[in-house]
Formats: C-alpha cells, structure tokens, sequence
C-alpha cells in the first residue's frame, strides 16, 4: 500500500521554518519580507486563491498587499500599476493572478513583471533561467511538488518520470525540472498531452507519473505499474451527493485503486495543492533577501 504524502503537513513545516527565519531577520534589524498581489475583477476562485495567499504572509509574519482593481480596469491600467510595483523599493515581489479578464493580454502582463520580482516565476527571463539551471524563481506548483520529492526522500535520479499535461504553469515547467541535472532531478523524462498517441504504453512503464490535465479520476490502476510514485495536480470541483457542501474536489487520479499500486501517492485535497502557497512564499523571502539576483 502507498504512502501517502502529506502536502498539507509539509506545507504547515516550511510556513513554520519561513516564520522562525522571519522572526530573526526582524530580531537583527532586517526587512520584513513584502508580497503583493494584483486581482482584477471578482473571479469567486481567484477571490479565495488571493485571500489565501495573504492570509498566509499574515500568519508567518511577512508583509502583504492587495491591490484590487475593478473588472473593467484596462490593459494600460494594469500596466501602470504593475510600473509602480516594479518601482516599489518596499515590495520584494508580487503576483498577478491569472486568469485576467479577457480583454487583457496576460502574456504583456506576464512579461511586465520586474523579473526580480517575478515570485510566481512566470516571466520568460525566469523561465529560460529555470531551464538553464540558474538562479531563479521556480513557479509554485512544480516547485510545490518538487519538495515533497525531496521531503519525502524520493529517489529520481535514472527513474523514467511521465508528466502528462503541458501547461506553462505546471506540466511544462515540471517536464524540465525533472529533466535537470539536480535533486529532485536527473529522471528521464517523457512529457505527454492531449496529443500523446497510446499514452498508456508510456504510463504503463513510468516510475514517477506526473498527472497534471484536469480530467478527474483518469489516470486508472491499469495504466500504471506497481511501485509507481503518483503525483496528482489535479483539481476539479464536482457536484456531490456526499458532502454537505454539494460538491468535493477530485484529482485527476482515480485514487483508491492506483494507490493500492503506488509506492507513494498525494491525496486530493491535501497533496499538491497546499504547497502551492508555501512555494511562493519561500520565493518570496529568497526575493526579500536577494538570493536569486543580488
Ligand atoms: P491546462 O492548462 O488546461 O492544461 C492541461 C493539459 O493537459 C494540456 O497540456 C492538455 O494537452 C493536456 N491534456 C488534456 N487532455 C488530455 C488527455 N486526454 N491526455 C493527455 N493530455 C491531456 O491545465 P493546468 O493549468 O496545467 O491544470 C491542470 C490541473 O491541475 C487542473 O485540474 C488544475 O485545476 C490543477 N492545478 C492545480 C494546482 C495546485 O494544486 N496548486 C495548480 C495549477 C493547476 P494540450 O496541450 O494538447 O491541450
């Protein structure tokens, strides 16, 4: 039977650890680490994605700011407070959530960002670092996951690793940071999408299985090999008979019969997800204490 790796705990420990460090770096006179976050509109996710965030920086301590502008803010707008954040000597990094409102370009917006301050890692400067193996701002989720790896002590080093899924958020990043010379690292790697001829020819002989596609419960028992470590990033909120709210969340693993053959597996709710918070805002004290650009 698998073990279940506790996204939720990990979460808890590194928000600990960035609190202590947090209280010592206040202690000595230091900077208290500063994360903003831009939300436009009132996207009722992005709403509880923001509040997370900065309740978070709240609890461990760190500074925050949320600057909330109406649906119909323009591209221009965007981009003038974005230059007043790039400018900001007080703000070590900042976030915008996605997605924006249609009429806004992210990728101009994406691109606007100081790459200094660019904590969720989303720039191409941050990018084309990541994949050169620089200093950089890794993005949450992959960055997320590849803690748990190496919490949890999971050898990948000549393992066969298949991440299915190829967004610039998660399966893209996550196909080169496993192909890295680094731990986590140095896997094999076999990136598939909506595209991928006989996908489970290539499931059926992976190690480590990167689920990242948001359809629920579609990576089955047989399409992976005994001894597997699963990794599910996906998030879909369905109706529910079961639940008192109507609804729960599912993975895009179907849980219970892939973990009867997985060596380690991340629930869903309480796998990826929670490291998603903790990863931005280890980013953010490494932009706070000019780790990645000096
Ligand atoms: P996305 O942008 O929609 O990308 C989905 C990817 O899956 C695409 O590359 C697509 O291929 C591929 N795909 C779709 N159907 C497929 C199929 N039948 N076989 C193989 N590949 C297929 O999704 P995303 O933003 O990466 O998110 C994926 C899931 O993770 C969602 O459930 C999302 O909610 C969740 N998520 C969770 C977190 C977190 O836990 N913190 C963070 C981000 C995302 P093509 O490129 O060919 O279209």
């Amino acid at each position: 039977m698998a073990i279940v790796i506790d996204g939720k705990l990990i979460s808890q420990q590194i928000q600990e650890e960035l609190a202590l460090e947090v209280k010592t770096i206040k202690t000595n006179g230091g900077k208290t680490p500063h994360l903003a976050a831009i939300l436009v509109g009132n996207d009722g996710a992005s709403e509880t994605y923001v509040g997370a965030k900065v309740k978070a920086c709240e609890k461990i301590g760190f500074k925050s700011t949320l600057v909330r502008l109406s649906q119909d803010t323009t591209e221009q707008e965007l981009l003038y407070i974005i230059k007043g954040l790039n400018a900001d000597a007080d703000i070590d990094g900042y976030i915008v959530q996605l997605p924006l409102p249609k009429h806004i370009n992210e990728q101009h917006i994406i691109e606007a960002v100081d790459p200094k301050k660019d904590v969720d890692g989303f720039h191409p400067q941050s990018v084309g670092r990541m994949a050169l193996n620089l200093p950089t701002y890794l993005p949450a989720t992959p960055y997320g996951i590849l803690q748990l790896l190496e919490r949890y002590k999971i050898e990948t080093v000549g393992k066969h690793c298949v991440v299915i899924g190829r967004s610039h958020i998660v399966g893209s990043p996550m196909s080169i940071l496993m192909a890295r010379n680094t731990n986590p690292g140095n896997c094999t790697v076999t990136m598939c999408h909506s595209r991928t001829a006989n996908l489970k020819e290539f499931t059926l002989k992976a190690d480590i299985i990167i689920v990242a596609l948001g359809k629920p419960e579609f990576l089955t028992a047989d399409m992976v090999k005994d001894g597997v470590v699963v990794i599910d990033v996906g998030i879909t909120r369905v109706t529910s008979d079961s639940t008192k709210s109507g609804f729960k969340l599912l993975g895009d693993v179907k849980y219970d019969e892939v973990a009867a053959k997985s060596s380690f597996i991340t629930p869903v709710p309480g796998g990826v997800g929670p490291m998603t918070i903790a990863s931005l805002l280890v980013n953010t004290l490494k932009a706070s204490k000019k780790e990645v650009y000096k």
